[in-house]
């Protein structure tokens, strides 16, 4: 049952707010000791216990008048509180102490340090006070701190504004101790223009009418939490409500008009509590759990999991029926599941500090995983996707840029840089190996108690290692989770057999896949490994340095890593390769990834014959699992690129590669029928673009055919293939169909579709047209926070055009990129170069522009550029030799 909740209705319901109280006290006590210990840029003297925050922004003119009282203790006798403050000015600042009394702060404020100091001019002793002070900020046009989003609607252009603060920008919001350390009780009073909608963390507790016309909205306390999970919006919006089993009022938030396109998210939200609710055995603590959906874009998140206000871009969240394909519900679904799961992971336990961001991230990618799978099955049959992430992990773990999954941060901006592949794809992929490792009951065991004990409070990764050792005893659980979080880089399993008195006696060896480091002498990891031969039992392992392994029978071959579940890669001896290799349809679909995706990144560095990842290629049969298919694909993809620099050999090798893909393609053909699965509709989808990007003539004359037959046929374009067709068509675009897309771009009235317009307006091959898009970038048309998209989108294309074009107008863009995602934007832009010039360009910005503590990112961009150079001059000869013999 769906319902639109009353405002009546709403109060009713928020009548049930949940006592926090006696959770937090212990939580608090239980914090006492890493209070010495956690990383912080404030004074230990002063801590946060209340804030009553209450504000009145005034969206047109990008500014907000704000007044907070913050109940704090003082532990140590200062002349001085201070807190973290940006872009802000204080007026009537005064402390309370507890018996009334009143004294003057003189407040300064140090930019650089993003904070402000209150002094006084006696000492305060310990004990309870109060800080009030009157402040006004900045309402920004990128999404951090409070933000305004403009979007078109078909009534003319509107107005919304939101919060964003993860990692550090509630400081724009509030002057707070805005480290996730510092958990405090938040009261929110807003004043809003009447006729707007005012979304918090808690339900609406009271609504003032004003004099002027205005209504001041009051929420209810929250829960104890971290500032960086405080949220507001305001603006003309929707919203659709239902209770969930637990009685906690579940919502989602849109733009005027466009709430029902949410209600999938709705239903999923639903499904989702149900399950985690079972799966922590701890109910979700809030009253309510709104979704809110904006329009725009981030170059850097989709979604943000604020304490029951979930924030997400509309292009993540809204399934307009005419445009969303299954690959769009099934974002939705993922997305929705992943911010869900931080109100635990996250919200209700949170790291004490950045080093542990993979306690939110890997935990949150991870759990999203799972759940999706089970209440999806028919999203991922073959159960392959953990090895996509996992391997996806290991692409960027295998370079000395890479950093541990738990790691000591400092800044600010490095806490900004530690949201990326490694916090989350090996974050998760290590999880789904460890909870592989203890058992999945052990694992939930381990993960409640973890959440019992640390409630409302904060935790380290030691805390959670403690949980798991009690849940699963005895088997070296430490030091394998040791091994892999506070290690960088990649296992590598070399495997080989031999038959005695008729078992298979398997030896393992540890060493380390790495991409730039050919020479290093490995690390040493405690690595579980499944070994099976053909249908027989799994065999469990841990590898220490080596280890040895028998099997009933010589006639199956072996394979390593069953299933999987480990983070490692496996390098087999050349016969035991073949074994496999020959047997490889009779493998389950996860192990033939596995051997495919490894085989390609060991034939990448050198380590395995290129012709043994073709030959792999070649031999997917046509009835293999869809993903399979996308890897072969992406395979013939990746030998595109290396023939770049050889146009005759690259139209030849072209011809081949379409001839094999075209005769899976003509299993499925253009129209989508009614029993493809969600898998085969994505690989429909994926060949038509890989065939679209080799120069198919049959397929780019279909897309242009339906390109041109949409205007007056929508039917021409499906939801399913809109999105995929589009893309082939603006790739190849000419001058007249580049103003085409132009022209639908400047007439959409949905945000979301204008949105989509501009990004194809910078996909164009062609130099001319994508260097018309980057200039239009710059010219605010596509919207505040589309320009930087739209740089992006050509430098996937152009990575050289784009980033030289960025750094030339780098004042320009800077104001299209958030603050603390400089340090990533620009390097990513030239990361895909294939010229060796530009990694010097990227690490001359980086020493120009970019604190040295913030370089990483730069130097993993040059040191990629770098790599895949010398590596290219290596493959080529044996992709060539291999090409002649199938005389290409
Ligand atoms: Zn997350």
């Amino acid at each position: 049952m769906r319902r639109i909740l009353t405002f009546a209705a709403a109060l009713a319901l928020a009548g049930t707010a949940p006592c926090f109280a006696s959770a937090e006290r212990g939580a608090e006590a239980a914090g006492e000791a890493l209070a010495a210990t956690v990383t912080t840029q404030l004074p230990r003297t002063v801590r946060p216990v209340h804030y009553a925050i209450d504000v009145a922004p005034d969206a047109g003119a990008l500014r907000f008048d704000g007044r907070v009282s913050i109940d704090l203790e003082v532990l140590e006798a200062t002349d001085r509180i201070v807190l973290q403050a940006v872009d802000m000015t204080f007026s009537d600042s005064a402390l309370v102490d507890a018996g009334g009394k009143s004294r003057r702060a003189k407040v300064s404020v140090d930019a650089a340090r993003q904070n402000a100091s209150f002094t006084f001019r006696r000492k305060l002793k310990p004990g309870r006070y109060t800080l009030a002070t009157r402040y006004s900020g900045r309402i920004g046009t990128q999404a951090n701190g409070l933000f305004a989003l403009d979007y078109p609607t078909a009534e003319g252009s509107r107005r919304a504004l939101f919060t964003q603060f993860e990692n550090s920008d509630a400081r724009r919001f509030v002057p707070s101790w805005d480290e996730p350390f510092h958990k405090a009780t938040f009261d929110l009073a807003v004043t809003a223009r009447d006729g707007d909608m005012v979304v918090g963390n808690m339900p609406v507790a009271s609504v003032e009418d004003l004099a002027d016309g205005r209504r001041k909205v009051v929420f209810q306390t929250t829960p104890r939490m971290s500032t960086y999970l405080l949220f507001l919006a305001i603006g003309e919006f929707d919203r659709i409500a239902m209770p969930s089993d637990g009685d906690v009022e579940i919502g989602v938030v849109a733009q005027r008009g466009k709430a029902e396109q949410a209600l999938f998210a709705l239903d999923a939200t639903a499904d989702i509590l149900r399950a985690y609710d079972d799966y922590f055995g701890v109910a979700y603590p809030l009253p309510k759990l709104d979704n809110i959906a904006a329009p725009g874009r981030s170059q850097f998140f989709s979604a943000m999991e604020n304490w029951g206000a979930i924030f997400t871009f509309e292009h993540s969240f809204l399934l307009d029926p005419a445009i969303a394909s299954t690959a769009d519900r099934q974002r939705v679904f993922s997305l929705t599941a992943h911010e869900i799961a931080h109100q635990w992971f996250g919200n209700l336990v949170t790291m004490a500090w950045w080093d542990d961001l993979w306690l939110n991230e890997g935990f949150a990618t991870w759990l999203a995983g799972r759940t999706t799978r089970a209440l999806h099955p028919e999203w991922d049959r073959s159960g392959v996707r953990p090895a996509f992430t996992s391997r996806g992990a290991m692409g960027q773990d295998a370079y000395a840029t890479s950093h541990p999954v738990v790691q000591h941060v400092e800044t600010v901006e490095q806490a900004s840089q530690a949201f990326d592949g490694i916090t989350y794809g090996k974050g998760a992929a290590v999880i789904a190996m460890l909870e592989d490792y203890v058992g999945e009951n052990a694992w939930r065991e381990g993960v409640r108690s973890y959440i019992r004990r640390h409630a409302y409070g904060n935790a380290v990764t030691d805390d959670l290692w403690r949980a798991m050792e009690q849940a699963a005893p005895g088997r070296q659980f430490l030091a394998v989770a040791h091994d892999f979080t506070r290690q960088t880089g990649v296992p590598l399993i070399r495997a080989s057999s031999t038959c005695v008195d008729g078992r298979t006696v398997v030896t393992l060896a540890q060493g380390e896949f790495t991409m730039d480091r050919p020479d290093k002498t490995p690390l040493h990891w405690r690595v579980p490994v499944s070994v099976r031969a053909g249908e027989g039992e799994p065999v469990r392992v841990l590898v220490d340095g080596t280890a040895r392994v028998e099997l009933p029978g010589c006639e199956a071959p072996v394979r390593v890593n069953a299933g999987q579940k480990g983070y490692f890669r496996t390098l087999y001896e050349p016969t035991q390769f073949k074994a496999l290799a020959a047997d490889f349809a009779a493998l389950p679909a996860v192990d033939q990834l596995g051997l495919m995706l490894d085989a390609g990144a060991l034939a990448g560095v050198g380590l395995q014959p290129e012709a043994d990842l073709l030959d792999l290629a070649m031999q997917v049969p046509l009835d293999a699992a869809p993903e399979l298919w996308q890897l072969v694909s992406s395979t013939l993809e990746e030998i595109d690129d290396l023939l770049r620099d050889d146009a005759q050999r690259q139209k030849a090798f072209r011809a081949f590669a379409r001839q094999h893909l075209a005769a899976k393609f003509q299993t499925l053909g253009w129209e989508v029928r009614g029993e493809d699965d969600a898998t085969l509709r994505q690989l429909r989808t994926g060949l038509i673009r890989t065939l679209g990007l080799f120069e198919d003539p049959q397929v780019l004359a279909e897309a242009r055919r339906r390109f041109d037959a949409s205007s007056s046929d929508p039917a021409a374009l499906p939801a399913e293939l809109r999105r995929t067709v589009l893309g082939v068509v603006a790739r190849g675009a000419d001058a007249g169909t580049w103003d085409r897309l132009h022209a639908m771009a400047r007439g959409e009235v949905s945000a979301m579709l204008r949105d989509q317009y501009y990004g194809l307006l910078a996909s164009a091959a062609d130099a001319a047209l994508a260097r018309r898009a980057l200039d239009m970038a710059l010219t605010g048309e596509p919207g505040a926070t589309n320009g930087a998209a739209m740089i992006s989108g050509v430098s996937f294309e152009h990575p050289d055009l784009a980033f030289d074009f960025a750094v030339a107008h780098r004042e320009q863009v800077d104001r299209l990129v958030d603050s603390t995602s400089r340090a990533r934007y620009y390097p990513r832009l030239g990361a895909g170069s294939r010229k060796v010039e530009t990694a010097a360009n990227i690490r001359a910005f980086a020493e120009r522009h970019l604190d040295s503590r913030s370089r990483r990112e730069a130097e993993t961009a040059a040191v990629g550029i770098e790599t895949r150079a010398r590596l290219r001059e290596a493959r080529l000869p044996h992709v060539n030799a291999w090409l002649l013999q199938r005389g290409i």
